[in-house]
This record gives C-alpha cells, structure tokens and sequence, in this order.
C-alpha cells in the first residue's frame, strides 16, 4: 500500500483520486471537476496534458527513455545546458542534474564546503540560512532548513554547530557576517518567496546586502529557486535581480512533468574544480541525472515560457488575485500576501482552515491549506474567470 507524504496514515482523510487531467483541471474518479490551484505542488505551470509537452517526450521515446551521465552523454542534455546556460543571467554556466530539488540543493551545499577545501581551508564549515527556510526534506537540507513542522526528527541530533539561522532583517545579517564571516562558506536563501516555511515574502534590498556581504568576505551565495524560479514571483528568475553563485531549479524545470532538477554554478565555483587533481572533482552522480525524457521536456517547456509571453500572463493573474484579495479582512486573518504567482492567507489560528479542503472541493476547487496558511500557486494558464473562482471559494470560506 502508499505511504502518503506529511501524512498521520492512521487519521488521514481518504486521498482524492484522479482520473484524467487536463489544462486547469483535476477530473476525479467521483466524475466531478476540480480547478487545481496548487499546480501539483507549485510544478504544473502549463497545466496537464499539454500537447507540446506531452509530444517532447514522445518524440523523446522514439530515441531511448534514459542513458547515464557517467561516461556517456546525450543531445537532449547537452541542449538543455546550452539553453541554460544561455537563457540564466550572468555567468551561470555550469549545469549539474539531478533528480529532485532536495538532491540539487544538497549539491549546491555541497560544492560551497568543497569549493573551500580544494583551496586547503577547511575552516569554513558553516552555513548561513532564514528561519522558517525550506529547502527539502534530505538530511542537510533539513539541517538547513528552519521548520519544527516537518523536520523535528533533526532534535534527536541537539543544535547544529554548522548552520545559523536569522531573519530576513538587514542589521541582523550585518550581525551574523560580523560574527561568523571567517567559517562562513556560503549562504542559502529562497529568494523574495519562503514557500513551505509558510509562503513568507521580503524585500529585496535584503538580498542586495547578502549580495554585497557574500563579495566582501568571500562566501558564496546560493539562491535555492526550486520554487521561485520560472516566474513565480513575477520576476523570471530572482536571479535577474541579484545574481547568485549557486542557483537551483527543480519543481517547474519540466512543467510538472517529470521529477528534475539543475544546480547551475558560475564560472568561479566551477574554476574551484577544475584542476589535474582528482581529489578536486565533484563527487556526487544521481542515477537518474539528465534523464533524457526530462530533458527534452524541459526545454520545451522553457520554449512555451519564452514564446507565449509567460511573465505577461503572471502579472495578469497577481493583479487579479490584488484586486480580489487585497482589503479583504477578517477578524481571523493576520496577513494576505501576494506575490506574482502566489497569494497566501494567513489566519491566527490553524483551527480555522478546518475542513476548508472539503469546503473548496464541494465549490470545484482544488486547494490544500497547511497549518496557518491558505495559498495558491496557480498554472499560470490559468483563465481570469477561473482564478476568480479560486478566490471567492478561498472568501466565502470567512463568510459562511
Ligand atoms: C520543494 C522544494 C525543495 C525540494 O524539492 P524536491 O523536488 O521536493 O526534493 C527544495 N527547495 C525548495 C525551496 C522547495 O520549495
């Protein structure tokens, strides 16, 4: 049987089961019709079963599904890079695939400590982090992360001496460089966009000082866009705001299509591996690294992004979703946040969103509240009349 994610199995509602899916659309076994307003966690960016995706990987097919990278190599690979490499901002040219987000970013931390101890300092062992920031559910990303809610098994190992967490406050980041700038060796952020630490946004002055921070005392900057990237925050990528060292894609690189990740580094940390000695290299080689399939749906959907003018169609849906939700109020809301892409309602009380699924499903809607947080995260082909249902499911919830 399944053993269902962040789930108690023993009280856990029945899962919804779905037969098809189309565009927006979820269509259950039960023959109703869902609006999906979470994108198949912030991935599904094109909607399903889109044409274009679908035939990349069919076309794909036709070829092989899946070679490794160790000794071998392919076009779909070595195109995506190129588009990658490409398509980024700066000089962030050198793509290492893996599998999941989570992988991504436990190679993005690993190349930080490494990038130091090919240079012979093995001082700087730690790294700086948010509260409340997510970055999967491995082990040093746990570590990294800031959630008793999904990582409390890390207590059995007391605090750990290699990481701090601050907030997103300018003068406490000037504190913790002050403090630890000497075994710092990088720092990792989501940029603008908490996402599962509770669909937290800041400014992006913030960023702009960790940028000048990281360049005066050498410590890397890694931007984990798993979630940010392709748009969602209304920009591209936050990485055309600041530039990063170390940026990781994951969630939406193939459009929801297939678990796929990237950690993209620039030109300085891939020189801090490059060498005739061995012991320099990276050693790290997901099974599954530029799985072909992914690869060739990736670049397609970067190609949908590019041509159909997706960062038009996102800042349509984040002026709906304002001229909807802003000035909404209730007594049992701390804070509506929205964010291209992103909107989120936090209420006092996590008792509130109590049955809200049920509630959203009855109305056609597909939502999944957590804790304090009621959110979206759209596919940005969303239709305006749609996404206004979307919202007045998510207000009538307060009004009933
Ligand atoms: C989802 C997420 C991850 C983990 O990605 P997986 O593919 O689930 O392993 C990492 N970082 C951020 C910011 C995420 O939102």
């Amino acid at each position: 049987m399944i053993w269902y994610p962040y789930q108690q199995m023993k009280t856990m509602q029945p899962p919804i089961k779905i037969r098809r899916a189309e565009g927006v659309y979820l269509y259950p076994e039960d023959g109703s019709r869902l609006i999906d307003a979470v994108s198949s966690w912030w991935s599904t960016i094109h909607g399903y079963h889109n044409p274009v995706l679908d035939n990349a990987i069919r076309t794909q097919l036709d070829s092989f599904a899946h070679v490794m990278l160790g000794g071998l190599t392919h076009e779909p690979a070595e195109r995506l890079s190129a588009k990658l490499q490409e398509w980024l901002p700066g000089d962030l040219n050198h793509c290492f695939f893996s599998d999941s987000g989570s992988v991504a970013v436990e190679v993005a931390l690993k190349m930080a400590l490494q990038y130091f101890m090919n240079q012979g300092d093995t001082q700087r062992t730690m790294v700086l982090a948010l509260e409340h920031a997510y970055h999967g559910d491995t082990f040093k990303t746990m570590e990294v992360g800031d959630d008793e809610d999904y990582h409390f098994v890390l207590n059995a190992y007391g605090k750990s001496k290699y990481v701090v967490h601050i907030p997103t406050e300018i003068d406490v980041l000037e504190q913790a460089f002050a403090a630890y700038h000497d075994q710092l060796n990088c720092m990792i952020v989501e940029p603008l966009l908490q996402g599962a630490g509770g669909m937290r946004m800041y400014d992006v002055s913030f960023l702009k000082r960790a940028r000048q921070l990281c360049d005066q005392y050498g410590v890397l900057l890694i931007f984990d866009e798993v979630a940010t990237g392709f748009g969602r925050t209304g920009n591209r990528f936050v990485a055309d705001l600041v530039l990063p060292d170390i940026l990781v894609l994951g969630k939406a690189l193939t459009g929801g299509y297939i678990g796929h990740a990237v950690t993209v580094a620039n030109e300085k940390v891939y020189q801090g591996f490059y060498s005739d000695d061995p012991a320099h290299a990276l050693m790290h080689g997901p099974t599954f690294m530029g799985n072909a399939l992914a690869c060739s749906v990736a670049l397609k959907s970067i190609a949908l992004f590019e041509d159909q003018n997706y960062l038009e169609k996102i800042k349509k849906i984040e002026s709906v979703t304002r001229r909807e939700l802003i000035g909404f109020t209730d007594p049992r809301i701390k804070e509506v946040r929205i964010m291209g892409g992103c909107s989120c309602i936090e209420v006092l009380d996590e008792k509130t969103l109590e049955g809200f699924k049920e509630f959203a499903y009855e109305r056609g809607v597909f939502l999944r509240p957590f804790l304090r947080y009621l959110y979206t995260m759209v596919p940005y082909v969303m239709e305006e009349d749609e996404l206004v249902q979307v919202l007045q499911v998510m207000k009538d919830w307060f009004r009933r």
